[in-house]
């Protein structure tokens, strides 16, 4: 058996039945389209549903948040407790000055650039290819080329365990490459992020930026981006590369040939297979080069029960 206990039915007040969802395959909610089953999955109409929500939860109960599931690796056993889902929800964009926006944490990074670009503000085209939520951006500190999240970041509204809204600026918050560590039990809701004004922008440097990236990355196959971040002044793609490991495979999961730090789902992978791999990967590249190679992707649930 694993750990968690299951949550049932009961545990939930009924006035959130119409949005909540039991027994879901997290499959269907990670870029990588494997992972066991989550007991269940809420996607808050507002950010005052997702409040009362929390309250009534049992504080017992597990809680995982995610945006668009493309940067976890959710195992085989599945997740026990309640998986909030900003996918759909959260969804308010609006701008507050000349160069202040403020968006909800469920906005795709994607809108977020082009939005921009259509008020005149940057450098937000960094976010075009960033394939997630804001939410998750600024778990992650998601960066691309020369942008990263919360460069851009002025403050940040939050929830907790028991639905209270706090106000959180960036000095509250420990950051890095792909690092952020804040007040334990808090969730992003929203961010209001400051831009400089870049007036005549346009559309051209996010179609460059994207058409770059699917010259040198496999887009459009089943992955979580990069899996492992660089090491301090290496590439871990490089290491992999270079370990020989380009199209190494386990199972149904192999190391892509156009992007090392790529691993991909080819259809049929088990979370095993991507984690095997993972740890295939980190023991050669230990025994190459003598790196250790940190995930990116964050890995949660329960390994399969065996029984
Ligand atoms: C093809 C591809 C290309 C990618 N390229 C890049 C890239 O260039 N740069 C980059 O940085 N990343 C990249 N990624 C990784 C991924 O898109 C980013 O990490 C993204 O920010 C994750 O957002 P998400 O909404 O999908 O988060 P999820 O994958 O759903 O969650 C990621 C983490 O954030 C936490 N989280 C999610 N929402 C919240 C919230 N509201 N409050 C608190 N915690 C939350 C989750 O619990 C989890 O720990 C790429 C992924 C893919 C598939």
């Amino acid at each position: 058996m694993n750990g968690a206990p299951h949550i049932v039915p009961a545990q939930i007040s009924p006035e959130f039945s119409a949005r909540v969802l039991y027994d879901v395959p997290m499959s269907k909610h990670t870029s990588w389209h494997a992972g066991g089953t989550a007991d269940i999955v809420f996607t808050p109409r507002d950010a005052l549903d997702l409040a009362s929500f929390l309250r009534q939860l049992p504080p017992a109960v597990p809680l995982l948040w995610i945006g668009l599931g493309s940067n976890l690796l959710v195992r085989d056993g599945g997740v026990r407790g309640a998986v909030v889902s900003l996918h759909g929800a959260l969804g308010t964009l609006e701008r507050l000055s000349a160069t202040r926006i403020q968006a909800q944490a469920g906005v795709p990074c994607a809108r977020i650039a082009r939005q921009c670009v259509k008020w005149g503000l940057g450098p937000a085209e960094f976010f075009a290819g960033i394939p997630g939520t804001l939410g998750g951006a600024l778990a992650m500190n998601a960066g691309a080329w020369d942008g990263e999240t919360w460069r851009q970041v002025l403050e940040v509204d939050v929830i907790d365990r028991r639905g209270t809204r706090h106000v959180r600026t960036p000095a509250d918050y420990e950051i890095g490459y792909r690092h952020v560590r804040g007040p334990a039990d808090e969730w992003f809701i929203a961010a209001r992020m400051e831009f400089e004004r870049k007036p005549g922008s346009n559309d051209a440097a996010i179609r460059e930026l994207l058409e770059r990236r699917k010259q040198t990355q496999p887009i459009g196959e089943w992955s979580c981006g990069s899996v492992f971040t660089n090491p301090p002044g290496q590439h871990a793609a490089r290491l992999i590369e270079s370990a020989g490991l380009k199209g190494f495979r386990i199972g149904d999961a192999s190391v892509s040939g156009k992007h090392a730090n790529f691993i991909i789902n080819h259809g049929a992978a088990r979370a095993a297979d991507i984690e095997a791999l993972i740890r295939h990967v980190q023991r050669t590249v230990a025994d190459f080069h003598q790196v250790e190679l940190t995930t990116e992707v964050r890995i949660v649930g329960e390994p399969e029960d065996p029984s």
